[in-house]
């Protein structure tokens, strides 16, 4: 009897419990990582994620050429980045570490500071670099910075220890505290070097070239007002061990959201601007859309935003505290072609039409002048340090003209060139992604066609705070493509360091949004 009542009961109807459901907004490797999670968590909720561009990945971007893709966005992660591996290697995705990633022939850092002049150079061993560094910065201060970059990660790793053990956070401010940064949104980089005991009387290179090279490539911000919290990532690789502790993800880091999203099993609404949030009846929330050209609205239990701040949808009603950053765009300009060592002496004259083993160079190298004004600040009559070539020219005398095997032997050299505070060139960072034949014979008439024929040509992302136009591109390369330039600004307008959610809204956002970075 007792087995029957049992069936019985289990064959009585059972309340129905409403699936509960969650939309996301934004499609970044924020809100892939928050679906990614909730879906852990939660096998049953229904998870929707509101993408207002076409494709997902957000500031994870890259230019989509298959093995040839470049990053336009977040290039690397540090290995301590535990999130980032552990998702890498769940979803089957192959990582490469930056120093790997270089191109064929590897290629060094250098730092360019005032007057195009290359400042440091890493050479080629570990310790002659090490040696290098010692001599210009000085043990102190580069202990310094390293030790306390060291710790700025350790910081942050308590946290998946903390997270590990189901602590969670209700607002940034409580996560940095428990990562022992809590002072840290509110102090300037500067102050964070003060207080790491770096740039003091007589240390200052190490801030005005290193630091500031690193911020300059990172996110284009000058070292001193910024957030700390910004310039310690910034310096975060360096202090993990340079190139050979960050890492890519291979075909491009955007393939983390994608595969992310995908393993959660979330609808993604592609080309959905999600407009509006209002809170509705029984502490529902409804969510008013853009998509395929139509209005649309969608009831959900929760709402997490993955947006921007001044993105987010009727911020000022949902979210609080959502202060606004004068937003300082950043471009980056990927060429097809070779860097000239010499650059500023196409303002004076004709590229030299013989190179030095007397091969004539082909009359399409006999460049004119283009029209820049010479005493232009922008463009200096010498670009890099011509001390660099006479080095290597045997002695010839410097007669201001590069050649071929000049600009070949720098574009296999540097695979990273930096600036320093006081560098007063076009550009904020030159990176060499690959050498790679490019995609079809030259569209330019005459540029770089007889080497596209003959060698593969690096390919460089340069970040400036202007746009880099043909004019102002044409000094720094001996030859390039123009047709095969591409384009990108990252231009998004607000910042947004901490959040106090409502009942059944949270944000999602990474340290460097926290931290004021320019990018966010
Ligand atoms: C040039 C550059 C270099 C960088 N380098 C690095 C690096 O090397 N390492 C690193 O760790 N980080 C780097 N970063 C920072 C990193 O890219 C960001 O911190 C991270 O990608 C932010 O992710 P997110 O998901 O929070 O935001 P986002 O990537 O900005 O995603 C937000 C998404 O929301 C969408 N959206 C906005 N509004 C709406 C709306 N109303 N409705 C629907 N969708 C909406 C947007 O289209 C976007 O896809 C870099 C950033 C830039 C710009």
């Amino acid at each position: 009897a007792a087995a029957s009542d049992d069936m019985l009961a289990s064959q009585a109807p059972q309340p129905i419990q409403p699936t509960p459901s969650v939309a996301i907004i934004g499609g970044g490797i924020g809100g892939a990582f928050a679906a990614w999670w909730l879906r852990n968590a939660s096998p049953a909720v229904r998870i929707d994620v509101y993408e207002r561009s076409s494709a997902v990945g957000g500031r994870t971007l890259d230019t989509g050429e298959g093995d040839a893709s470049v990053e336009l966005g977040a290039s690397m992660a540090i290995v301590q980045n535990r999130y980032v591996a552990e998702a890498a290697t769940a979803l089957g995705l192959s990582r490469q570490l930056r120093s790997e990633a270089r191109g064929r022939g590897g290629g060094r850092l250098g730092i360019v500071g005032a007057n195009g002049r290359i400042v440091f150079e890493e050479a080629p061993s570990g310790v002659q670099t090490a040696w290098r560094l010692l001599s210009r910065y000085g043990l102190r201060p580069l202990h310094r910075l390293r030790r306390r970059g060291s710790e700025f990660i350790s910081n942050f790793s308590r946290l998946y220890e903390a997270q590990a053990a189901g602590r969670a956070f209700r607002e940034a401010d409580d996560l940095l505290a428990a990562a022992g940064l809590e002072a840290w949104p509110r102090m300037t980089c500067a102050a964070a070097m003060a207080e790491a005991g770096v740039g003091g009387e007589g240390e200052g290179r190490l801030v005005e070239e290193l630091v500031a090279g690193l911020m300059h490539n990172n996110y284009g911000q000058a070292w001193a007002p910024s957030g700390a919290l910004c310039c310690f990532t910034a310096v975060a690789p360096l202090a993990a061990g340079g190139s050979s502790a960050a890492f890519s993800v291979v075909g491009g880091n955007g393939a983390l959201a994608r595969g992310l999203l995908a393993a959660s099993n979330a609808t993604v609404r592609t080309s959905h601007s999600v407009r509006a949030v209002r809170e509705g009846e029984g502490g529902r929330l409804t969510l008013s859309y853009t998509g395929a050209g139509e209005e649309g609205a969608a009831t959900y239990d929760h709402v997490i935003y993955s947006a921007p701040c001044a993105a987010a949808p009727d911020g000022g009603g949902l979210l609080q505290r959502c202060s606004l950053l004068e937003y300082q765009r950043l471009h980056v300009t990927l060429v097809w072609g070779l860097l000239d060592p010499r650059s500023g002496r196409r303002t004076h004259g004709r590229i030299r039409p013989v190179s030095r083993c007397g091969r004539q160079v082909p009359s399409k190298f006999r460049l004119d002048s283009p029209s820049i004004p010479t005493d232009s600040p922008r463009f200096p009559a010498r670009l890099l340090d011509p001390a660099f070539f006479r080095a290597r020219a045997d002695g010839e005398a410097d007669d201001g003209a590069s050649t071929e095997e000049e600009a070949l032997a720098f574009n296999a050299a540097f695979s990273d060139l930096l600036t320093a505070a006081d560098a007063d060139v076009p550009f904020l960072s030159i990176g060499r992604f690959g050498e790679a034949a490019p995609p079809g014979p030259s569209r330019s008439p005459g540029a770089c066609d007889r080497l596209y024929a003959t060698s593969p040509t690096p390919r460089w992302k340069l970040f400036s705070r202007d746009a880099l136009s043909e004019e102002r591109l044409a000094p720094l390369f001996l030859c390039h493509d123009d047709a095969l330039t591409r384009r990108h600004v990252w231009d998004a307008p607000g910042a947004y360091p901490a959040s106090r959610p409502r009942r059944g809204v949270a944000h999602v956002t990474t340290p460097s949004f926290i931290g004021e970075c320019i990018d966010s």
